[in-house]
């Protein structure tokens, strides 16, 4: 940081004790300064990825790009550099990494000159075999510039035998395995696809005579765009000035789509997969209501995350809905990394109780998912500090067990408070009187299903059910590893 600058704005450094999505995409073919529209799009996406965002244009000549540390409007905030952005075409990405590290040289989206032309590409998820496939393009003479998962498609478009960059294109997917929406740019057009299993997001939108890919409906609406559809689980579309033609590279599989996005990822003004996330939300809460009674005096959302779930069980129950915790939201802006000392401050500057109001009450407490149980402590005991005479805890998911390989930032497996305990230790952790999630069956059927089918899950659960939908190479490459230095280890 030069002197005189303001700190740049991370991932909020209080957030830690939640899932975090890695990234949104968006991107725009046939409309004049699409750059700007798609900087409006990633503002949208925001909460999808706040450490870095990147744009690379197409002009009909050449490509242009520009990536930065930092929120949307910051990185995009000089009208030079929206200017040197021209083009009808654009594509643009918002990033929390985890895979790869926060360098500059990860930020998205990615650009190579592939014999075939320009080949930019943004990527929302992650390729659960990665490292495996790095370990073979590297053998093969690849040389990579990030440390990122996303390089991969690039070489293994370079280096297919495919003729057209399409097929060179779907020849690359079809090595890959893992959680991937993908939008790229060529020179020729806009490629657009989503994987096998749907597991991450990915929608269509027309604004005029343009074509719209975007992670949520969100950033559709925040443009002024019209909702086409979901791209489907497994669909590639291109779209060029010929038109739009969709392809079905891959064999027809029963998706999987994430179930956290309607948990906790997606926006609450989105439609994921047809659903209001607003909606669904609502009726996770009544499903809490109805598994998890408790007598109490109020509703208390933790907010902003547990408002939907609140109003949902508040509404089943009869209990009133009132705001117990009042939440800033300028806390955290000017934190790059927070020692130990100001984090432990976090939850105080984040939440505040709202005392006059809870006094001698009895509250439910409700909020999205219980990550590490680090916040939940805190806040349990903040309302009691401010004189709430009991807590009943409900949250709107699951135990979270295991981590998720799709790309989303979980804590390794010891960290997060279900894999190491059971219900009622948890309770005792957080020092409630009372603590209950929502059965996975009641999640199910809040998204209008009868229950999980355990023979086919409908949906990715395995951070709460570990019942992973793809192989995990990397993971099981890894694991192997360690069982051969412990085998060392033993011999030495
Ligand atoms: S493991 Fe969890 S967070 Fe990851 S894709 Fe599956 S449901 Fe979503």
């Amino acid at each position: 940081m030069l002197p005189g600058q303001p700190p740049i704005p991370t991932t909020h450094p209080f957030d830690d004790d939640k899932l975090r999505e890695e990234c949104g995409v968006f991107g725009l073919w046939g409309a004049d300064n699409a750059s700007a529209i798609v900087a409006l799009g990633l503002h949208a996406l925001q909460h999808r990825g706040q450490e870095a965002a990147g744009i690379t244009s197409y002009d009909g000549h050449g490509f242009h790009s520009h990536r930065g540390m930092g929120h949307v409007a910051r990185v995009f905030r000089d009208e030079a550099v929206m200017r040197e952005l021209a083009g009808r075409a654009a594509i643009g990405h918002v990033r929390y990494s985890t895979t790869g590290g926060t360098g500059l040289r990860n930020v998205q989206p990615l650009y190579a000159d592939l014999a075939s032309g320009g080949f930019a590409v943004a990527h929302n998820g992650n390729f659960s075999n990665a490292m495996r496939l790095r370990g073979d393009l590297n053998r093969r003479g690849s040389i990579f510039q990030s440390t990122g998962d996303t390089e991969v498609i690039i070489h293994l478009v370079a280096t297919s035998s495919y003729r057209t960059l399409l097929d060179r294109f779907i020849d690359a997917l079809k090595h890959v395995e893992g959680a991937y929406s993908l939008v790229c740019l060529t020179s020729e057009g806009m490629i657009a696809c989503r994987d096998p299993l749907g597991i991450r997001p990915l929608v269509m939108g027309r604004l005029g005579d343009a074509y719209i890919f975007a992670s949520e409906t969100v950033a559709l609406d925040i443009v002024g765009a019209t909702y086409l559809r979901a791209v489907e689980p497994g669909e590639l579309i291109e779209v060029s000035n010929d038109g739009v033609r969709s392809h079905r590279p891959f064999a027809a599989a029963r998706p999987r789509p994430c179930i956290f996005e309607h948990i906790y990822f997606s926006r609450p003004d989105s439609v994921v997969d047809g659903r209001s996330v607003y909606d669904v939300r609502k009726r996770i809460g009544a499903e809490l209501a109805i598994e998890s009674p408790v007598e109490a005096d109020y509703v208390v959302p933790v907010p902003d995350s547990g408002v939907p779930a609140a109003i949902g069980y508040a509404q089943q129950s009869g209990i009133p809905f009132e705001l117990g915790i009042i939440r800033s939201h300028y806390v955290g802006r000017t934190f790059i990394q927070p020692g130990d000392q100001v984090r432990h401050l976090g939850v105080k500057l984040k939440h505040n109780a709202n005392s006059s109001l809870i006094q001698g009450k009895r509250l439910v407490l409700v909020d999205d998912s219980i990550v590490r149980g680090t916040t939940s402590l805190k806040i349990v005991q903040m309302l009691r500090e401010a004189g709430a005479r009991e807590v009943h805890m409900r949250i709107a998911s699951p135990p979270t067990r295991h981590s998720c390989f799709y790309g989303v930032d979980t804590p390794e497996r010891a960290k997060l408070l279900a894999a190491q305990m059971n219900v009622a230790e948890m309770n005792n952790y957080i020092k409630a009187d009372s603590l209950a999630f929502v059965s996975i069956d009641g999640l199910y059927r809040a998204l209008g299903e009868a229950k999980r089918d355990e023979a086919a899950p409908q949906h990715c659960d395995a951070c709460f059910s570990g019942d992973y939908p793809t192989s995990l190479t990397d993971r099981e490459d890894l694991d192997k590893r360690h069982q051969l230095e412990l085998q060392d280890e033993r011999v030495a």
